[in-house]
């Protein structure tokens, strides 16, 4: 167990459920100074590692679960429950919490889990907020969009304490930056669903695509190496070899196929060949429905003059 514990009564990862009483009304930069530290011996001490609700992104699933010693089914079935992320219909996990409402890594010494707490635990109390999606064009000017708030809650001892940092040097320490700089990419897909509303919804293929991705890296992996995924997307041969043994790669692919199988964005590209040999089913489709429509016409014209060549005959006959 480490010095510091960092738990927190408010989800704070995406931004948007924080109590607004709570939140300090001054904007802050990274070089803003907070008074703050968590320790064994504020009073409050592991107090706020109840009755949360902690989301796990995909690194700290991966985190977690390494510090465990866990294959991924095995850490979700026990320390998980799932839950829809920011009120939208993809998928996702958060901490499951003892009978009790206390996180399961929480002992009276403080977190067991601590080098591996989740980003939401690292985040608290710092805020942060206007989070956008970044692209290598503007990746500067949502960086200048970026600013910091502090929460403060009545129980939290924390704030009283002397300990004094600028913004950049708590983040630094918590390993927020870290944090931030794994999550972005599938934060921003969680961002971009949640724009949509509730005018389109998500198939079913593509919600358990979704939640394998981005719960389990290992299954992801088998799926990229014995799948058709290989001869579908333009992938670096390097890269390839990269994720047969880098959890971290593989799991920023995993962001790029999700963007691209969701949004339809070109992050992974679908090798020309592919996109060609669907054209050409489409169009072989198409000329098919046309084939049929025809001679369905023709099927129903002949029934139609053969109709009409009775009537005719009967209107003839006395
Ligand atoms: S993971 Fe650790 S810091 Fe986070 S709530 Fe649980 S015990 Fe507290
Ligand atoms: S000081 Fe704040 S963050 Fe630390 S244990 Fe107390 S309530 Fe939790």
């Amino acid at each position: 167990m480490t010095e510091q514990s960092s738990p927190q009564s408010q989800k704070t990862l995406f931004g948007t459920e924080t109590n607004p009483s709570h939140v300090m009304p001054a904007k802050l930069t990274l070089d803003s100074r907070i008074k703050f530290r968590c320790h064994p011996g504020v009073s409050c001490f592991t107090a706020c590692c109840g009755n949360i609700n902690i989301t796990l992104t995909p690194f700290d699933i991966l985190r977690l679960r390494k510090h465990l010693n866990l294959a991924a089914p095995e850490f979700l079935h026990q320390y998980t429950v799932p839950q829809y992320l920011e009120k939208t219909d993809m998928p996702g996990v958060k901490i499951k919490l003892t009978e009790e409402g206390r996180c399961p890594f929480v002992t009276p010494d403080g977190c067991t889990a601590y080098s591996s707490r989740p980003t939401t635990c690292r985040y608290y109390p710092v805020g942060m907020a206007n989070f956008h999606e970044r692209s290598d064009e503007d990746a500067e000017k949502a960086t200048d969009q970026q600013f910091f708030f502090l929460v403060k809650e009545p129980h939290c001892k924390g704030h009283e304490e002397s300990k004094e940092w600028t913004i950049r040097e708590w983040r630094e320490d918590q390993g927020v930056d870290v944090c931030d700089e794994m999550n972005r990419d599938w934060m921003a897909l969680v961002m971009r669903r949640k724009s949509f509303g509730l005018q389109a919804t998500l198939s079913e293929k593509a919600q358990r695509m979704f939640f394998m991705a981005s719960t389990d890296l290992d299954q992801f992996r088998r799926f990229i190496f014995e799948s058709s995924f290989i001869d579908t997307y333009e992938i670096d041969p390097e890269e390839l070899e990269r994720i047969r043994e880098d959890d971290i790669a593989l799991m920023k692919l995993s962001y790029r196929y999700l963007a691209s199988s969701l949004f339809g964005t070109n992050d992974l590209p679908i090798k020309a060949e592919k996109i060609k040999a669907k054209a050409q089913e489409i169009k072989k489709k198409q000329a098919d429905v046309e084939k049929n429509a025809d001679s369905t016409y023709q099927e129903l014209k002949e029934f139609r003059d053969n109709m009409l060549a009775e009537l005719n005959n009967k209107k003839q006959t006395p």
